[in-house]
């Protein structure tokens, strides 16, 4: 600390502010959470300095002795997490994790399935804008007349397209994914079945979420949030994809590993191994239905009905606020959320009708049911008089007792 104050002391206070704003704010994003300090002292080491292009044992560089060691634990203990045959802990980030899979398994043009980001996908699944629309024909699936997957009609969709590779896994998508269905359709087509389970993965490793890794070819994730790990990507995958999917990474899109990342991933994979991290994704389950029961009482609609994981997508429409309003004024009051489009969203992207909220992060520093229902009702205080600014101060006041009482990292 001392030494980077002295040093720069510009950016010191920036992390101080930004430290000082994640004890302070409610954090509903539902793609965040807090890594644990031994995650983070992982990380802030020496491994850094290391290069190590190639994989365990085969490497391109000398030296790689110990580091090879922690790519071996990460592996390991990843693979004992998901039951997977096969893994790779080198993708930078969820989107590289994703790019390699296309770059193992298909040609420039070739058809691919996913879901619509206007109705939960991501947008490395097809999106226009993204590698993943510009180099392939995107088929989308969506969700039926009760925001339910339709499972249906992405069926006939699939034949009727004959899509390469089929990807279940949502950014915004609160119920369960029925993961054998899509291992169906992709088996009678001959396609590949990827799965992107990155905002589930803390719940699939504590056994509370469907696991896709025996129904999917391939699966990736993020570690870094509900898993809670540092930030960056891991591919699991059958024994038969190791090879391609280990190429695809390096040397198809990367280069030198993040060593001291891979080692942050070993320590927070080791985490989630400990009993204590299943009761921890039991609360961040509890926290979630709390959340959304209560907001439901206070007459905000949950889309799809309810949640079945850590998060849900909002809809505002009743309050007669936009999303982009509702992140502004909620985060004036100290919560953090992000404005998303709902199913059939009357507005832009930018502007949306909800905001997608999730428990992840409130339930590390150690919010219980008591915790996530006060949430919900500031929360739905402010929507109730967003434009009265002493009224958001006064729930401000109310989010800023709560937070102290729980520190994250003091
Ligand atoms: N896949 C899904 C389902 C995601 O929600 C996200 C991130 O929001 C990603 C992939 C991309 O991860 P990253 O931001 O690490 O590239």
């Amino acid at each position: 600390h001392l030494l980077v104050e002295q040093i720069d002391p510009e950016l010191f206070a920036v992390i101080q502010a930004e430290n000082a704003r994640q004890e302070q704010h409610i954090e509903l994003i539902a793609s965040e959470n807090y890594a644990s300090p031994a995650v983070m002292w992982a990380q802030g080491t020496q491994l850094t300095n290391k290069y190590a292009e190639g994989y365990p044992g085969k490497r391109y560089y000398g030296g790689c002795e110990h580091v090879d060691r922690a790519e071996q634990l990460a592996i390991e203990r990843v693979k004992k997490l998901f039951g997977a045959e096969a893994a790779n802990v080198q993708a930078h980030c969820g989107a590289s994790a994703n790019e390699a899979v296309f770059l193992a398994f298909l040609k420039p043009g070739d058809t691919i399935m996913g879901m619509s980001l206007a109705e939960g996908g991501h947008l490395t699944h097809g999106m226009p804008l993204n590698m993943s629309g510009k180099w392939f024909n995107v088929v989308s699936y969506g969700l039926d007349a009760n925001e339910v997957i339709d499972y249906d009609a992405m069926e006939r969709k699939a034949h009727a397209t004959r899509p390469r590779l089929i990807i279940a896994g949502a950014s915004a998508y609160s119920l369960h994914i029925d993961f054998a269905r899509f291992a169906k359709v992709a088996r009678d087509l001959g396609a590949t079945f990827m799965v992107d389970m990155a905002h589930y993965a803390g719940l699939i490793a504590a056994g509370l979420y469907p696991n896709p890794v025996p129904h999917a070819d391939v699966v990736t994730s993020t570690t870094h949030k509900s898993l809670r790990g540092p930030r960056g990507g891991i591919i699991l995958m059958k024994a038969e994809h190791e090879k391609a999917i280990h190429s695809a990474i390096f040397p198809g899109l990367q280069g030198g590993p993040l060593m001291h990342v891979i080692a942050a991933k070993a320590v927070a994979f080791q985490e989630a191994l400990q009993p204590g991290f299943k009761l921890y994704q039991e609360q961040v389950l509890s926290n979630a239905k709390v959340l959304a029961e209560t907001l439901s009482a206070r007459g905000l609609r949950i889309v799809s009905g309810g949640t079945q994981s850590h998060m849900m997508l909002v809809d505002l429409r009743a309050k007669g606020i936009t999303g982009k309003q509702a992140e502004t004024v909620l985060g004036a009051a100290h919560m953090t959320v992000n404005k998303n489009a709902i199913p059939n969203d009357p507005e832009k992207p930018m502007v949306t009708s909800g905001v997608r909220i999730g428990t992840p992060a409130m339930t590390t520093r150690g919010f219980r049911e008591e915790q996530a229902r006060a949430t919900a009702h500031l929360f739905a205080d402010v929507l109730d008089k967003p434009h009265d600014a002493a009224h958001v101060a006064a729930v401000r006041e109310q989010v800023d007792a709560l937070t102290t009482r729980f520190p994250v990292y003091a």
